[in-house]
């Protein structure tokens, strides 16, 4: 059975990009790169050689190192089918329950719009791993740039059913803000004061509260619980739809 290695790679302000190894064949793609040297000095450090880029959405903190990996390296671009025209480089064009293929590792791919009109998410399911960009991030979710409330909580219902051992790989340390707003509207949830204590320990210890596991978040990030009575109430939204409750939060969560 081949695995995936994964490197995480701190850039700019608060973004990650992250390298995947696939074991078995030794293809590599990079996940995100915001920029091309700290990806290309990490592959060239390791030994790895890079085949694949695999874009969640066309933002430049998600794109701007892919003209530059690809002519560094000869790398194929992956991007959204529903984006090709926002996706500098594209090669390859891929659509919601498509399987992209990094050597013998596979990921099916999840059309997620709302951060942006194109967003997609890599499962790599073996290796019970998700890259998901902009849509979830611990404790928080994408702002709804291009999209509707409706879209970002259909996502956030369809992935928080996935195994609660899948580990995420967001785009962003935006954990300590997201508990900052997250306790003031859910402050009886233990599973939230839990995450918020490990983030704690982790912050002030310097390491990253990236990846999380998806059984943890969907118990304590509020975007994935609007259908909860506690989050209804929290709202004064009590009897109303958990689209409306979901919409309610986010724009709370963007003047906070
Ligand atoms: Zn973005
Ligand atoms: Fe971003």
């Amino acid at each position: 059975m081949t695995t995936l290695e994964i490197e995480q790679i701190p850039v700019l302000k608060d973004n990650f990009i992250y390298l995947a190894r696939d074991s078995g064949s030794g293809a590599v793609a990079v996940i995100d790169p915001a920029e091309a040297a700290p990806v290309l000095e990490r592959a060239k450090a390791l030994g790895w050689r890079i085949t694949h880029i695999l874009n969640t959405h066309h933002h430049p903190d998600h794109t701007g190192g892919n003209l530059e990996i690809k002519a560094a390296t000869g790398c194929k671009i992956i991007g959204s089918s529903y984006d090709p025209e926002r996706i500098p480089g594209i090669d390859i064009q891929v659509k919601d329950d498509d399987t992209v293929e990094v050597g013998q590792s596979k990921a099916k791919v999840f059309f997620v719009p709302g951060h942006t009109r194109g967003h997609i998410a890599y499962w790599f399911a073996d290796a019970n791993t998700l890259f998901i960009g902009d849509t979830i991030f611990s404790i928080g979710c994408g702002r709804l740039f291009e999209g509707t409330a409706q879209q970002m909580w259909d996502n956030m219902v369809r992935l928080r059913a996935l195994p609660p051992e899948t580990k995420i790989y967001c785009a962003h340390e935006y954990t300590e803000s997201n508990l900052r707003f997250a306790v003031t509207i859910d402050p009886a949830n233990t599973a939230l004061r839990k995450r918020e204590a490990e983030v704690k320990a982790l912050r002030t210890a310097g390491k990253y509260s990236v990846p999380f596991l998806m059984g943890d978040e969907r118990a304590a990030n509020p975007f994935m619980r609007a259908d909860a009575a506690e989050l209804a109430a929290a709202v004064n939204m009590t009897g109303r739809t958990p689209v409306d409750v979901f919409a309610e939060i986010r724009k709370r969560k963007d003047t906070f």
